[in-house]
């Protein structure tokens, strides 16, 4: 899946901040029949999905999942969600 791809489906996923944590900022990330977790930290973006576990290590960076941008759609208040209360 491309970048564009991702971008296009994540606007199709529900996220929610659910609050913070060890490591950083944890969301929830619902699409038709999973539930991811996402944490932002000011160093990386992680994700628990299936995605993330296999693309991961071979990503020169953070790997960006569907989910991770339905996070940033979320923050950037792109997807109709508003401004998160941090
Ligand atoms: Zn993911």
């Amino acid at each position: 899946m491309d970048v564009w791809e991702k971008i296009k489906e994540a606007q199709g996923l529900e996220a929610h901040f659910v609050g913070e944590c060890d490591s950083g900022l944890l969301f929830r990330v619902e699409s038709d029949d999973t539930v991811c977790h996402v944490v932002i930290s000011d160093r990386l973006v992680q994700c628990d999905c299936v995605d993330y576990q296999e693309e991961w290590y071979t990503a020169e960076g953070s790997l960006l999942c569907v989910h991770v941008w339905a996070v940033l759609y979320l923050l950037l208040g792109l997807n109709g969600g508003g401004a998160v209360e941090v």
